[in-house]
């Protein structure tokens, strides 16, 4: 791979570069890791080496063909770069056991950072994951849905639009569009796409993207901004724009020698960064750097939140599906029900002021005559209740669920059951007794042809 020179030279003074091993890292495949989902992946790839900064997430001596491993559709894993993981452990540090908190994922498609961080919030805790451009919201609803959280609402927005949410959340991580550099082990054909005209334009978007998401940020609250770029015009220079723009300090984060991963100073020495050089660490190119807002926001004002009568039938379709101690349903649009938290239903109202929410909590489904159609969502949920008709599949069973074809579960009565694989829940068939329908969302099957690839 030939590095262009021109980025060598941009580089070639940060802490931590060495050339000839940043050169020859190019060479080498990149590691392979996975972040294991804390409750449906407990206990996967045991004797793995551990991710040193991330304690939920493993290297794989090998890329397997995820596509095949029914547990990585049922959320049991999410396949992600190991630096990127460091969020995980500036998270550590900014939630600090602090429960109730509001968290924007600003640019979250298609979802690593927004899993990572939903992992990590307690119940009362509500993360909005955003993604501007919509045909990868589609993808970023996908990973939250398989990640199975209430907590975790989808929305399509643009940054300017969400900045208009005064004071109104905790924590806001932007992880930025960038040129990109950091990525070229995984994506060689990004290479021909870096010019340092794109790495200006990339700088200025990312101001222009924190200045609109800033006042949504609450006084004390904390900003994680993160790129997959080198080049310090991303990186350092925008956050030397951030101490000349804002009252902002750095939020403190220790971190041991031995991994490898470089401290850096904007130039001002104001505010820290974290990067991530791929011969220094096992992990791709990264940049993060979490920095505190010491000025006031404006507040939004609380509209009056509605009465609320939650539907009969559809309450006791959420407690018949889900375990969570305190929900209540939304009104069903397009006739479908979302269960929520209760401790969250007055924000629906603050966020639909100025946002439109594509995902509310869980779906469970909408009624049809007497029967009830369970939505997609109950089987991912972490709150599936245990006693639901389900069964248990075998491997080859379970991907022929997930190509959509009849599974071909055995004693199947009339009804609705629950695919489970190893205990983990993969969607719906209903039983018409001589044969079955199956429920997976068209769009999520398996177009792989499994036979040939085995
Ligand atoms: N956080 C994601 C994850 O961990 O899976 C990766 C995010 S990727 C680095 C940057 C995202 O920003 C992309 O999904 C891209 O569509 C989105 N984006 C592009 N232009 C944007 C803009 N002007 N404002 C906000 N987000 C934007």
């Amino acid at each position: 791979m030939t590095i262009p020179s021109q980025l060598l030279t941009d580089i070639h003074s940060l802490p931590g570069f060495d050339e000839h091993l940043f050169v020859a890292a190019h060479d080498v495949p990149p590691p392979v890791s996975v972040r294991r989902h804390p409750l449906k992946g407990a206990g996967l790839f045991a004797n793995h080496t551990t991710v040193k900064w991330c304690s939920d997430a493993v290297y794989l001596k090998e890329r397997p063909v995820f596509t095949l491993d029914p547990a990585f559709h049922g959320g049991a894993y999410y396949v992600q770069e190991a630096s990127s993981m460091f969020l995980q452990h500036i998270l550590h540090t900014a939630i600090n056991d602090r429960r109730g908190l509001r968290v924007l994922d600003l640019c979250a498609a298609p979802g690593g950072k927004s899993t990572l961080i939903a992992s990590l919030l307690d119940e009362e805790s509500l993360l909005i994951s955003n993604e501007v451009i919509r045909s990868r919201a589609s993808i970023l609803e996908e990973n939250v849905c398989k990640w199975g959280y209430i907590n975790n609402w989808v929305c399509s927005n643009d940054p300017r639009d969400i900045g208009r949410l005064h004071g109104y959340f905790d924590i806001i991580v932007v992880d930025a569009p960038c040129s990109g550099s950091g990525l070229w082990r995984k994506d060689p054909n990004a290479l021909n796409e870096w010019s340092e005209a794109n790495v200006a334009l990339c700088a200025a978007r990312q101001q222009r993207i924190l200045a609109d998401v800033w006042p949504a940020l609450k006084k004390g609250g904390i900003l994680i901004y993160a790129t997959c770029s080198y080049s310090p015009q991303e990186n350092e220079e925008v956050l030397d724009w951030a101490a000349a723009t804002w009252s902002c300090e750095q939020m403190p984060v220790t971190v041991p020698q031995d991994w490898n991963i470089d401290t850096v100073y904007n130039g001002t020495r104001q505010l820290q960064g974290f990067r991530f050089f791929p011969h220094k660490v096992a992990g791709e190119g990264f940049f993060i750097a979490p920095i505190v807002k010491t000025e006031e926001s404006g507040t939004i004002k609380n509209k009056q939140v509605s009465r609320h009568t939650p539907d009969k039938n559809a309450m006791a379709a959420a407690a018949r599906y889900l375990s969570h101690h305190d929900m209540t349903v939304t009104a069903p649009r397009d006739n479908v029900f979302q269960a929520v938290a209760a401790c969250h239903w007055a924000d629906i109202s603050i966020l639909e002021k100025h946002i439109y929410l594509r995902r509310i909590g869980t779906s469970i489904g909408e009624p049809a005559g007497k029967d009830w159609i369970p939505a997609h969502d109950i089987a991912l949920s972490i709150y599936a209740n245990e006693d639901i008709p389900a069964a248990a599949l075998s491997r080859e069973q379970a991907l022929r669920f997930l190509k959509r074809e009849d599974p071909q579960a055995e004693g199947l009565q009339k009804g609705w059951y629950l695919m489970r694989y190893n205990g983990l829940g993969l969607g719906w068939v209903k039983s018409l007794g001589n044969r079955v329908n199956n429920y997976l969302p068209k769009q999520w099957r398996i177009r792989m042809d499994i036979d040939d690839s085995q």
